[in-house]
């Protein structure tokens, strides 16, 4: 960027004649450089106590909430009652000034996988910026904008929430043309109340979409189509065998998934035929703002996903781990396990399975339901991780009988060992739980065994 600390402090409300130009916008004050306009976020510390290392960083301004007496001696502040909204003002107004219109992506699962695939297949036609890792709430959102390069056309964002109202705040501050929702899941589901309420909070999407926008959405959603049918913008539905746009997948394989769209063949390297449903916004996207076939084909071709949930790694023994160990909620599990279940694999196939965290008083029975996804010809052995988790093991201790299910309350080394006695150098294994249970301990203790 290149903003004067004059234009900044205008953009904000606030004042300050200082024609100094500031190149960089951060809140970590070890991540200043030169030139950089400081932004003293109040969390459980507060910034403003890091103004003298802002300063040693090579700050050359910073947002001010306290009394003026107290700014450091000599330094350019810009006055402000609050220096996380100020930062978000600034946000639409550098928005505005470079003129990039906006892709936003929000849902249940599958947001940050979509934000890749979409900026991936828009950057064939247009120079692209997004969402980098998953800074997608309302600190988040604003510090992506502020980072886009001046010459940026078009930029992905990633929206996230735990509560409603927090998407009408990031889809007021952004102004979309475009908007995704990827799925309606489980997540968050106490805080929302109920499917609805999180199927209302993702439609806050539409809150600031502009009026000649376009909204895409899941076709196999009820919920959805009240919702979407009093809308001024465009809605177009997507799906595997249904919606406007429909894919028909062709083949599954271990990293790679192909399907065709209206006649037209595509190949993600991805597994998963969520994925495929994934891709499918990014095509929609990519054809509203008039991307041809070959230049879909080529960026859906060679996605690089900033922070791979889903991924294939190595036990120290040589099997195959596919570890998903960051999120875990009852629609995300049951498709890994459709997809793990479903893949070519050498030798035997065992699942690691811990708790999914937030969801509310009917949490046990979501757990003992993923019993549906799972075949006993299909798994050699299910490792059950959890006090929720024993919900499930009650299920299929009565559906089968025969199928071995290992399970652990609390005890993780106690799981970690028992996982690796049983791993064979053949097998593919499957971990997916809520990140606090800590899988990723499991992982690593099995990508360095013997
Ligand atoms: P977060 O809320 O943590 O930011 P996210 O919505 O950004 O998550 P991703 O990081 O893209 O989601 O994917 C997380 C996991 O969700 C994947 O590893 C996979 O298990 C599952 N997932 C991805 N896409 C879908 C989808 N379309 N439907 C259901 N589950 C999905
Ligand atoms: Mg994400």
């Amino acid at each position: 960027m290149n903003l004067t600390i004059q234009e900044i402090a205008q953009a904000v409300g606030s004042e300050c004649s200082a024609l100094t130009k500031i190149t960089n916008v951060e809140f970590d004050s070890r991540k200043i450089t030169e030139g950089s306009l400081f932004v003293p976020l109040v969390g459980t510390r507060d910034g403003h106590e890091f103004i003298q290392q802002a300063i040693t960083n090579g700050a050359s301004a910073s947002f001010w909430s306290l009394p003026v007496e107290q700014a450091p001696k000599d330094f350019p502040v810009i006055p402000v009652a609050d220096p996380l909204k100020a930062m978000q003002q600034l946000a639409t107004y550098y928005l505005e000034k470079v003129g990039a219109e906006v892709v936003a992506i929000t849902g249940s699962n599958g947001k940050t996988t979509t934000k890749d695939l979409t900026a991936s297949v828009l950057s064939e036609k247009y120079k692209t910026y997004k969402t980098q890792g998953n800074y997608n709430n309302n600190i988040g959102l604003p510090y992506t904008i502020l980072h886009m390069p001046q010459d940026t056309e078009k930029i992905v964002l990633e929206m996230g929430m735990d509560h409603a109202n927090e998407i009408t705040e990031l889809s007021l501050m952004a102004q979309p043309k475009a908007a995704a929702i990827t799925m309606i899941g489980e997540a968050h589901i106490e805080n929302l109340g109920s499917r609805e309420g999180i199927a209302k909070a993702k439609m806050e999407i539409t809150d600031g979409l502009v009026p000649d926008g376009l909204l895409v959405v899941p076709a196999d959603e009820p919920l959805l189509t009240p919702l979407t049918a009093t809308l001024v913008q465009t809605v177009t539905t997507f799906g595997i065998g249904n919606g406007d746009v429909h894919a028909e997948v062709t083949a599954e394989g271990k990293a790679q998934t192909d399907f065709v769209v209206e006649g037209e063949t595509f190949t993600i390297p991805l597994p998963g035929s969520y994925n495929v449903t994934n891709a499918l916004i990014a095509y929609t996207i990519g054809r509203f703002f008039g991307l041809s076939i070959p230049e879909i084909r080529q960026g859906l071709a060679h996605v690089s996903i900033t922070q791979n949930r889903t991924e294939w790694l190595t036990a120290g023994n040589g099997a195959a781990i596919l570890s998903d160990v960051y999120n875990a909620n009852p629609t995300a599990m049951g498709l890994v396990l459709d997809t793990f279940k479903n893949l070519p694999t050498k030798g035997r196939r065992i699942a690691v399975l811990a708790d999914m965290l937030e969801l509310g008083k009917d949490s046990l029975n979501m757990h003992a339901q993923m019993s549906e996804h799972i075949d006993p010809e299909k798994f050699a052995m299910i490792f059950l991780y959890g006090e929720q988790m024993h919900a499930l093991k009650e299920d299929l201790n009565q559906k089968y009988p025969q199928l071995p299910v290992f399970y652990f309350e609390k005890e993780k080394n106690k799981l970690i060992e028992a996982v690796k006695q049983n791993l064979e150098s053949t097998d593919s294994i499957m971990l997916k739980g809520s990140n606090s249970m800590g899988l990723f301990e499991v992982v690593e203790q099995l990508q360095q065994m013997k």
